[in-house]
This record gives structure tokens, C-alpha cells and sequence, in this order.
């Protein structure tokens, strides 16, 4: 930190420390315009939704006599805005609870194989027989860490194949190990796919390649971001491949443990 380099520094009057000093002071700077721009972003993203929301509550009070037809459709809209500001202030909590410190006995055995399963079911839901799946998991799979990061981490990946894949298109979710010790996760959709020059900034909060298409569809523009942070928690990072028009593949490979062993009340070991 700047404090350390200073004094260091300060007590041999290196040449050096104008110049350290002035790095540092840089980077401080680049985190606080980042914080301004995230409070900029959150405002804007919540401000909108809620004028409009604003705006069909004082055209209802103004005029006490519309038709139930357009009453009905003003609520509805009302209901669009208010869920997003929900999935948003949702992801926000999430991602504040995952720059929370955790120690480490918050980490449990999570049967990996299953939480694959589970999710590949939600993307089967969300798709609504738009797509069609192709899935692979190895069994038995364990990892340790904390199961609703993770689960947040490796849904975002299902559900942006989904949401951002065309209809009729297709969807490979899989589950490999490699050997005793490691796994991959992968999801390829054949979507519209990510030119390279965003793919470094997909994890940034609010990034958004088509806002349109991505508000469209629902995302908060935090979904990305939310998988980085949950995905370093478990000492992994994402892997993005992308190639427009052809489709993606988002991944991450974690370290496996053994299958827990659970000890029954009489202290027997059931395996
Ligand atoms: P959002 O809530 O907008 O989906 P994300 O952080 O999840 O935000 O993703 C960031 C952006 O990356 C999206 O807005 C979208 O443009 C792009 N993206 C993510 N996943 C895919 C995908 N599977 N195919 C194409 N584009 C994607």
C-alpha cells in the first residue's frame, strides 16, 4: 500500500519514491473513480424503472376512470420495472456479501455433480423448449466451498446461455474430471457469440456488449461480475472463448476433494 512504500522509502530518500508514490496514488485513484461510477451506474440503473413506475402511478391517479384494459396493462408494466429494480438490488446484495471476508470454516463439501444437475434443469425450465441441451457430468464430484456462491457463480453462465442464444439454438452444459484432483465446468452455447475486443471487460459491473439485448432479456449487468468474485472464492477464475456468430464457451476448472463421509449417530462410518 502507499503507506509502506512511503516509509520505506522515506528513510534512505530513494529515487524511487516520487515515482512509487505517484503509481500508487494512481491506483487509489482509479478505485475511487470506480466506486464513482458504480454508485453512477446503480443510480441511473434504479432511477429508471422507477420513473416509469412513478410515471403510470400519477397517470392512474389523474385520470381515476381508465379502462380497466389499460389500467391492467399500466400494472403490468409497473410489475416488469419493479422486478428488475428487484434482480438488481438482489445481485447488488450478492455481490456485497461476496466482498465480505469469510473465514474459512464457511467452506463445506458441495457435491458439485448434483448442483450441475440441478442447474441444468433450471436451464431447461428458463429455456422453455427454445434451445436444446446437451449435457455430461462426471458423477460423484466434490469441491469445497459455499454453496449459494457457487451455485450464483455457474447459474449466471447457464442462464446467459440460454437467454442470450437464439431459439432453436443448442446448449452443451458439462461436468469433467481430468483426474483425481481437478474438474472443468463448461457451458457452449451457439449464440450470437462476443467479439474479443470486450471480452476483457465482460466481469466489469454493468458492462454490457448489446444494452439493449441485455436489458431486454433481463440481466442486471451484474451477472458476470457476481460469477468472478463467487469464482475466486473457490480459487478459480472464469475462462471466456468466444467467436462472433458462432457462439461462446464460459468455463472454470476447480480442485476436487474426496466424498465426505457421513458418520451416523452411533459414530459408524455409512459410505
Ligand atoms: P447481463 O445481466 O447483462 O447478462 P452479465 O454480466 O451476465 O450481464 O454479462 C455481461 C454481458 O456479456 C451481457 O450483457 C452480454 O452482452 C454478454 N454475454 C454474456 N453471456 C453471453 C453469451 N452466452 N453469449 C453472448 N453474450 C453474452
Amino acid at each position: 500500500g502507499l503507506s509502506r512504500h512511503v516509509m520505506l522509502k522515506c528513510t534512505d530518500f530513494d529515487k524511487n519514491l516520487q515515482l512509487l508514490v505517484s503509481q500508487d496514488i494512481t491506483r487509489i485513484e482509479q478505485i475511487n473513480q470506480t466506486r464513482t461510477d458504480f454508485v453512477a451506474n446503480v443510480s441511473h440503473e434504479l432511477r429508471t424503472p422507477l420513473t416509469v413506475i412513478n410515471g403510470f402511478v400519477e397517470t392512474m391517479q389523474d385520470y381515476p376512470q381508465l379502462p380497466t384494459e389499460q389500467r391492467i396493462q399500466f400494472l403490468d408494466l409497473m410489475k416488469k420495472d419493479s422486478d428488475r429494480m428487484l434482480a438488481l438490488l438482489d445481485d447488488l446484495l450478492t455481490l456485497s456479501r461476496l466482498e465480505a471476508t469469510k473465514d474459512s470454516d464457511q467452506l463445506q463439501p458441495i457435491h458439485l455433480s448434483a448442483m450441475v444437475g440441478q442447474l441444468i434443469q433450471e436451464g431447461i425450465i428458463l429455456s422453455a423448449d427454445k434451445q436444446t441441451f446437451d449435457t455430461e457430468i462426471s458423477a460423484n464430484i466434490w469441491v469445497k466451498g459455499i454453496q449459494l456462491d457457487l451455485y450464483n457463480a455457474l447459474s449466471n453462465l447457464v442462464f446467459n446461455a440460454v437467454r442470450y442464444n437464439h431459439e432453436g439454438g443448442h446448449i452443451q452444459i458439462s461436468l469433467e474430471a481430468h483426474d483425481d484432483h481437478t474438474v472443468t465446468f463448461s457451458v457452449t452455447d451457439n449464440g450470437p457469440g462476443i467479439a474479443s475486443e470486450h471480452i476483457p471487460r465482460l466481469t466489469e459491473r454493468f458492462y454490457r456488449v448489446d444494452t439493449g439485448r441485455s436489458r431486454a432479456s433481463g440481466g442486471t449487468g451484474l451477472g458476470l461480475a457476481i460469477t468472478k468474485h463467487a469464482l475466486a472464492e473457490h480459487g478459480s477464475q472464469l475462462l471466456v472463448e468466444s467467436q462472433l456468430g458462432i457462439g461462446s464457451t464460459f468455463s472454470a476448472q476447480f480442485d476436487t476433494i474426496q466424498e465426505p463421509q457421513r458418520v451416523s449417530l452411533l459414530g459408524n462410518i455409512e459410505t
